[in-house]
C-alpha cells in the first residue's frame, strides 16, 4: 500500500496490503509446510491463541461473510471459532491470519523467528494504525469486532489516519 494518505473508505487498499503481506510470506525462503492438522487451532489444548491486527481481522471477517456467516460459532472445547466443527477444517484457510501461518506448529516446521518476519509484522501494524485499530487482539476478539463493524472506529474498511511512516521498503 503506498505510504500516502487514504482518507476515505479504502477497504480495497487494506485488503490489498494484507494479501500482499501473506503472499510475501509465502515467498520467503524459509521451509514451512502446513499440513492442515489443525493442532494449532486448538487454543485450549495448546494454551496459545493467535493475535490479529485490524486489517487481518477485517480480511478474515470478509472471508466469513462471503460464506454467508456473520457470527462466530461458540466453541465449548476451546478451539478456534473458525474451525468447522463438521469438517474439522479452517473455514477461511486461504484467508487465515498471519499468526496461523507463522506461529508455533512444530509439524509445519516450528515458528518463524521474529527477525524472519518482523518487516511483514510491521506492515500489518501499519495497516492497523491507519485504520485506527486497537493493535493486535486475540483472534476471537478481533474477528468478533470486525464482524460487528467495530474494529476500525466503528467503520469497517475506513482508513481513519494517513498511512504511517515509510519503512523504506519500496
Ligand atoms: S483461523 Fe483457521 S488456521 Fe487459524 S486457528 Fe482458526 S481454524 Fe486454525
Amino acid at each position: 500500500m503506498p505510504r500516502t494518505s487514504r482518507s476515505l473508505c479504502d477497504r480495497d487498499a487494506i485488503f490489498s496490503e494484507v494479501r500482499a503481506v501473506y503472499q510475501e510470506l509465502e515467498q520467503r525462503p524459509v521451509e514451512r509446510d502446513c499440513l492442515r492438522r489443525t493442532e494449532c487451532c486448538q487454543f485450549k489444548l495448546t494454551g496459545k491463541t493467535p493475535y490479529l491486527t485490524a486489517g487481518e481481522a477485517l480480511y478474515a471477517a470478509d472471508a466469513l461473510r462471503a460464506q454467508g456467516k456473520t457470527r462466530l460459532e461458540e466453541k465449548a472445547d476451546g478451539s478456534c471459532p473458525l474451525l468447522d466443527a463438521r469438517t474439522g477444517r479452517c473455514q477461511i484457510y486461504e484467508s487465515r491470519p498471519f499468526s496461523c501461518r507463522t506461529h508455533f506448529c512444530a509439524a509445519a516446521g516450528g515458528p518463524y523467528s521474529r527477525k524472519e518476519v518482523i518487516d511483514l509484522i510491521r506492515r500489518l501494524e501499519d495497516v492497523d494504525h491507519a485504520m485506527g485499530g486497537p493493535g493486535a487482539q486475540t483472534l476471537p476478539v478481533a474477528i468478533k469486532e470486525a464482524l460487528a463493524g467495530s474494529a476500525v472506529s466503528g467503520r469497517p474498511g475506513v482508513l481513519s489516519k494517513p498511512m504511517p511512516r515509510d519503512r523504506g521498503r519500496r
